[in-house]
C-alpha cells in the first residue's frame, strides 16, 4: 500500500496530504544554483532537504520526475534587480569567459551532489539553452498587458496582478524600500516593485557579454523568467511540488508565480516547500557575508560530505540550523557508529554460518514496528530526526539481544531506510574489509573450529598488524577497524 504523505505547504501554511496530479506520478521543480562560485553548504543543506523530498515521494510509490535549472545568467548581485549580473562580475574578476565559469562552476556542483548522494535531477536544464521560450513567456504577458517596456528594461506590472502577494503574506508597500535604488536607476518603471523580465544591452548593461536578440532588442532575461519558462516546459502547468530555500518565498518565488500565473491562468504548483538556511555564528551562511564553507573546506578538517549529510538530517528542514564545528564532529562520530555497526552485520553474515537465518520465524521479531515508525517519520512532512531515531532504536534493540532480530531482515531494513536516508549504508561493506584480511579471518574461524587455538591467536595478531581486530561474539567473528 502507498505511503500517505503530508507536507507543509507554504501557500497554506499547513501540512497538507499530498495528492499527486496524475496518478503514482509525482513532477517537482527545485530551483538551481547561480554558478559563478562553489555551491557553500547553507546552499547544499537546501539540496539535500530537496534530496530527502525526492526520495521520500520514491519511497512512498511515486515515479517522480525531477526537473532542476541552473542559472547562467541574470541573476544580479541583488535579488532584487539591483547591481550587476552575477556571472559576467566573476567572469571579469577570474578573467576568464563567462561561459568558462559557467562551464566550471556548473561541473564543480555536479561533484558535490555526488559527494553528498544527492540524486541528479532528470532533467538539468540552463537558462541559456531556454531563451526561446523565456521570450515567448514574456511576450504571452505582453498580450495580457501585464508586461511593459521603457528603454532599459522589460518589467513586469505587479498592478495587474492581484496575487502577487500571496505566498509571502506581506503587503505589497512592504517591498518598496528595497525596489527604490532601481527606481532611481530607471525613471520610467510604473512601481517600485515591478520586476524586470529583460534587460536591455544599454546603460551599465551596455558590455554584457551573454545577449541574445529579441522583440526589445539585444539583451537577457532577468532572473526570474527562467525558472517559469523551464518547469512549464518539462512539467506542464500546474505540477506537483515547487520548492526552494526560503529566501525566495518574497522574491523569485513570487515572481515566478506572478509571470506563469498571469500568463496561464492556472497555478503554477499545488504545493511550495522551503528549506530553512544554515547559520553561521547565528547569520545566515552567504557567499555576500564572507562566513561559509565548502565541502573542501570541510574535508580539510578531516570531514566526510556525508558526515554533513547526516548533520543536515539530524534537524527538521524548517528549523534553521546553526553550523558549528562540534556538531559536524558528532554527526560524524554517529555516522561512523553505524557504519561499524552495518559492517558489522555484514561481516557476520560472511563469517559466520547461516544459523541466525536458519531460526524458526517464530522465534524471530518482527521489524515491522520500526518500519511503520520509520514510515511515520518521514510521512510526517520529512521529518528527519524522528527517522534517525528510529534507526537508533533498531540498532539499540539488536545490540541487546541480537537473536531478536536475523541478520538478513536487520540488513534489509536498513537499506530500505537508507533509500531514504541516503547515507550509501549498502555500499558501507564492500570497503569495510580487505579481501587480505577477510582470508586471514577465515583461515582463524577454521583453526578456531579445529580447536588450534595457538594458530587461531597468531592469525588474530597478523589480522592486527594489517589493522584490523576481530571480536568473537556468539554469533562468531566481528571484525572492525582499528
Ligand atoms: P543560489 O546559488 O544563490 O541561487 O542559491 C541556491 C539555493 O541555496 C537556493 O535555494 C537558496 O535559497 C539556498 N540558500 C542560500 N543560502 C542558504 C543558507 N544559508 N542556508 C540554506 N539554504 C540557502
Ligand atoms: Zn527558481
Amino acid at each position: 500500500m502507498k505511503i500517505k504523505l503530508k507536507l507543509y505547504d507554504t501557500l497554506t501554511r499547513r501540512k497538507e496530504a499530498f495528492r499527486p496530479l496524475r496518478k503514482n506520478r509525482a513532477g517537482l521543480y527545485t530551483c538551481g544554483p547561480t554558478v559563478y562560485n562553489y555551491a557553500h553548504i547553507g546552499n547544499l543543506r537546501t539540496y539535500v532537504f530537496e534530496d530527502i523530498l525526492r526520495r521520500t515521494l520514491e519511497y512512498a510509490g511515486y515515479r517522480v520526475r525531477h526537473v532542476m535549472n541552473i542559472t547562467d545568467v541574470g541573476h544580479l548581485t541583488s535579488d532584487a534587480d539591483e547591481g550587476e549580473d552575477k556571472m559576467e562580475r566573476e567572469a571579469e574578476k577570474e578573467k576568464r569567459s563567462v561561459w568558462d565559469i559557467a562551464r566550471f562552476y556548473t561541473d564543480a556542483f555536479l561533484k558535490d551532489i555526488a559527494r553528498l548522494n544527492i540524486k541528479k535531477a532528470h532533467v538539468l536544464s540552463p537558462a541559456t539553452k531556454n531563451i526561446r521560450e523565456q521570450i515567448s513567456l514574456i511576450e504571452r504577458l505582453f498580450k495580457k498587458g501585464i508586461a511593459y517596456e521603457t528603454s532599459q528594461a522589460v518589467y513586469f506590472d505587479v498592478s495587474r496582478f492581484p496575487g502577487y502577494t500571496k505566498l509571502s503574506r506581506q503587503k505589497l508597500s512592504a517591498k518598496k524600500t528595497r525596489a527604490r535604488e532601481e527606481v532611481a536607476a530607471d525613471p520610467e518603471k510604473r512601481q517600485a516593485q515591478d520586476f524586470a523580465l529583460w534587460f536591455k544591452r544599454v546603460g551599465k548593461f551596455s558590455n554584457h557579454t551573454m545577449r541574445w536578440p529579441s522583440p526589445w532588442g539585444d539583451g537577457f532575461p532577468g532572473w526570474h523568467i527562467e525558472c517559469s519558462a523551464i518547469s512549464t516546459k518539462y512539467l506542464g502547468q500546474p505540477f506537483d511540488i515547487h520548492t526552494g530555500g526560503t529566501d525566495h518565498i518574497t522574491v523569485h518565488h513570487a515572481n515566478e508565480i506572478a509571470q506563469s500565473e498571469g500568463a496561464y491562468g492556472t497555478p503554477l504548483a499545488r504545493i511550495w516547500m522551503h528549506g530553512e538556511f544554515l547559520l553561521i555564528s547565528g547569520s545566515k551562511m552567504a557567499k555576500s557575508a564572507g562566513g561559509f564553507y565548502t565541502l573542501d573546506a570541510l574535508a580539510e578538517k578531516g570531514f566526510s560530505p556525508i558526515a554533513f549529510r547526516y548533520l543536515v538530517l539530524t534537524a527538521h528542514y524548517r528549523s534553521q540550523m546553526n553550523f558549528t564545528w562540534e556538531s559536524l564532529s558528532a554527526a560524524q562520530r554517529s555516522l561512523e557508529r553505524l557504519s561499524n555497526f552495518v559492517r558489522s552485520l555484514h561481516e557476520t553474515k560472511s563469517y559466520i554460518p547461516k544459523y541466525r537465518d536458519r531460526i524458526p520465524v517464530s522465534g524471530i521479531r518482527s521489524l515491522e514496528k520500526y518500519s511503520m515508525a520509520f514510515e511515520r517519520g518521514v510521512s510526517d512532512d520529512l521529518n528527519m530526526p524522528k527517522a534517525l531515531a528510529v534507526v537508533w532504536e533498531l540498532v539499540t534493540a539488536y545490540n541487546k539481544n541480537p537473536d531478536a532480530f536475523s541478520v538478513k531482515s536487520m540488513r534489509a531494513a536498513l537499506n530500505d531506510f537508507d533509500r531514504v536516508l541516503g547515507l550509501g549504508l549498502k555500499n558501507m561493506k564492500k570497503k569495510a574489509v580487505p579481501a587480505r584480511v577477510k582470508t586471514l579471518v577465515a583461515a582463524r574461524e577454521s583453526a578456531r573450529r579445529k580447536r588450534d587455538w595457538e594458530k587461531a591467536d597468531a592469525l588474530r595478531e597478523k589480522i592486527k598488524s594489517l589493522g584490523y581486530l576481530v571480536k568473537d561474539t556468539p554469533e562468531g567473528a566481528e571484525i572492525n577497524k582499528l
